[in-house]
C-alpha cells in the first residue's frame, strides 16, 4: 500500500485540496499548511524552483487515520495498534519496486525540503521514517526522527535515547564508526503510525505496519547501505550515521509550538538517493495536528489499555490538541466504585508519563468536546476532594515549565460524579416527540 493509493482514495471522498499557485518551500508552503491545519490533505502542484510536488497534512485528521487503517473509531484503532505490536507480521523483502525507478547522485538541495518557522536554522525533513539493523542483522528498528539539512550530502539527526540510540550504541561497541540507515519519505499512514508506536526493542515497526496493512508492505534492500525501505515509498535517502561526530542541531519547533534548545546530535552522511520518476515529497509541519496525532494516538492506545484494567469500560481517551497532543489527557470512563476516578488518573500518568494535567469524566461526557469537559468540571468537581497534585514528578522533556532536572508537577482532576445520588448530577434532558423531531430536522436544513 502506497501513499499515492491512499491519496487517490482520499480524493474520492473530496478530502484532497490541490494548490496550483507557485509557492516556495521556505515559509510559504508551511504557512499554507498551518492555515489549513486539521483540514484536507494539501497537494502543492507547483513548487517554486523544483519539478516535484509537495504533499502535507496526510495524517492531519483523526477520521482520515481511521479510514487509512480501515477502523471505525478510536477504540478500534487502539485495538488494531496494540494487536499489531503483539503480533507483528514479517514484511516481504523484494528485489525491486517503484521507489527504485531513478537512482541518483546525492544532492539534497534538489529535494524541496521545507523551512518551517521564522527562526529555523535550515530546512528540516520531518515526515521520514528511519530504519536500521543491528550489526548482526538480527534486530531492525524503524522510527521517526527530525533531520536538519546541513549541506548537499549531510543531515543532522535528532536521536532520543530509545531504540535507534541503542542500535548506535551496539554498533559502537562492536567497533563500528557508522550505522547504516534508510530514510524513507512518502509513506502510507500505517507506516508512519507504526513507526511512532512504542513496540519493544527487537520488534521491527515495519512488521507492525505490515500487520496493520494486512500483509501488503514490501521492503526493498538499499543499493549502498545495509538497510531496508518500503518499496512503494516516494523517495529514499541511503545514509550512514557517523557515530564519532556531533554537531549543533536546531533550534527546532517541537510539538509544543515552542523552540526546543540547540542540541549536540549525530550527522548522517547521505550516500545514495532513489526515488520514483515523479516523486511527491511528503512534508509534515511541526506542531501541526498531524504531528500531534502521529505522536499522541499511539500513547492514547497505551492509556486506554491500562485504564481498562481499572474500570470495566473506557469510552474514550483524548490527548487534547490544546495540550499539544502530549501533555494533557481527558479520559471518559464508566465509574463503578467511588474512587475509580483517582485510580484512573494514576493509570493515565503511568501509561504516558509525559502527561502533566489529566481530567477524568463519566461516560456521558465526550472527551473530544472541550465544552462538555468544562461542564463536567463545573458541575462534578470539587477542588478540596477531587484534585490530585503530585509535586516533583518527572515530566516531559518537551514541557517548557520543567526544571533543569526534568521535574515538574502533575495535576489530576476527578470530574466524575459521586455515585450516591448520581441523578442530581445528570444532564437534564427533554423527551423528543416525533413531530418535534421532524420540525427540528426541517429547521436545521433551512439554516
Ligand atoms: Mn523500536
Amino acid at each position: 500500500m502506497s501513499l499515492r493509493e491512499f491519496v487517490e482514495e482520499s480524493q474520492s471522498f473530496g478530502d484532497v485540496l490541490k494548490i496550483e499557485t507557485p509557492l516556495s518551500p521556505k515559509f510559504e508552503i508551511p504557512l499554507v499548511l498551518k492555515e489549513l491545519d486539521g483540514g484536507p490533505i494539501v497537494l502543492f502542484e507547483n513548487v517554486e524552483g523544483y519539478k516535484v510536488k509537495v504533499i502535507g497534512g496526510v495524517c492531519g485528521k483523526r477520521s482520515r487515520i481511521y479510514k487509512a487503517l480501515r477502523v471505525r473509531g478510536a477504540i478500534e484503532l487502539y485495538q488494531a495498534l496494540l494487536e499489531a505490536v503483539k503480533n507483528p507480521l514479517k514484511a516481504e523483502r523484494v528485489d525491486d519496486g517503484p521507489v527504485a525507478e531513478v537512482i541518483e547522485k546525492v544532492k539534497l538541495d534538489r529535494i524541496p525540503v521545507l523551512t518551517h518557522y521564522s527562526r529555523d536554522p535550515a530546512p528540516y525533513i520531518t515526515a521520514s521514517v528511519v530504519s536500521a539493523l543491528s550489526p548482526d542483522g538480527e534486530i531492525e528498528n524503524v522510527s521517526i526522527h527530525r533531520l536538519e539539512v546541513l549541506d548537499e550530502k549531510h543531515l543532522a539527526i535528532r536521536i532520543v535515547p530509545r531504540h535507534l540510540y541503542r542500535l548506535c550504541q551496539i554498533a559502537k561497541e562492536s567497533g563500528k564508526n557508522t550505522l547504516d540507515v534508510a530514510i524513507s519519505i512518502g509513506l502510507h499512514p500505517a507506516v508512519l503510525l507504526a513507526a511512532s508506536t512504542p513496540a519493544p526493542f527487537g520488534v521491527s515497526e515495519y512488521d507492525v505496519a505490515n500487520r496493520l496493512l494486512g500483509g501488503r508492505l514490501k521492503l526493498l534492500r538499499c543499493r549502498y547501505v545495509n538497510a531496508y525501505a518500503p518499496s512503494e515509498a516516494e523517495l529514499v535517502l541511503e545514509g550512514k550515521i557517523m557515530l564519532d561526530k556531533l554537531v549543533d542541531e536546531g533550534p527546532f519547533v517541537d510539538l509544543t509550538g515552542t523552540y526546543d534548545r540547540v542540541r549536540r546530535q549525530h550527522v548522517v552522511k547521505v550516500v545514495g538517493v532513489m526515488h520514483r520518476e515523479d516523486y511527491i515529497y511528503q512534508a509534515l509541519l511541526p506542531a501541526s495536528s498531524e504531528h500531534r496525532l502521529l505522536m499522541g494516538v499511539p500513547r492514547e492506545a497505551l492509556i486506554w489499555n491500562l485504564a481498562r484494567k481499572i474500570v470495566p469500560e473506557v469510552k474514550g481517551v483524548n490527548l487534547t490538541a490544546g495540550g499539544c497532543g502530549w501533555l494533557h489527557c481527558v479520559i471518559s470512563i464508566r465509574k463503578v466504585r467511588e474512587g475509580d476516578g483517582k485510580n484512573v488518573l494514576m493509570a493515565v500518568f503511568s501509561a504516558h508519563p509525559s502527561v502533566k494535567h489529566a481530567v477524568v469524566v463519566d461516560e456521558d461526557i465526550d472527551p473530544f468536546n472541550p465544552r462538555e469537559v468544562e461542564w463536567a468540571i463545573a458541575t462534578r468537581f470539587r477542588g478540596d476532594r477531587d484534585l490530585i497534585v503530585v509535586p516533583n514528578a518527572a515530566v516531559s522533556t518537551l514541557d517548557p515549565m520543567a526544571d533543569e532536572e526534568g521535574l515538574g508537577c502533575k495535576v489530576g482532576v476527578d470530574a466524575t460524579k459521586p455515585l450516591k445520588e448520581g441523578w442530581m448530577f445528570e444532564k437534564a434532558s427533554i423527551p423528543l416527540s416525533g413531530r418535534v423531531k421532524r420540525l427540528l430536522e426541517g429547521l436545521r436544513r433551512a439554516c
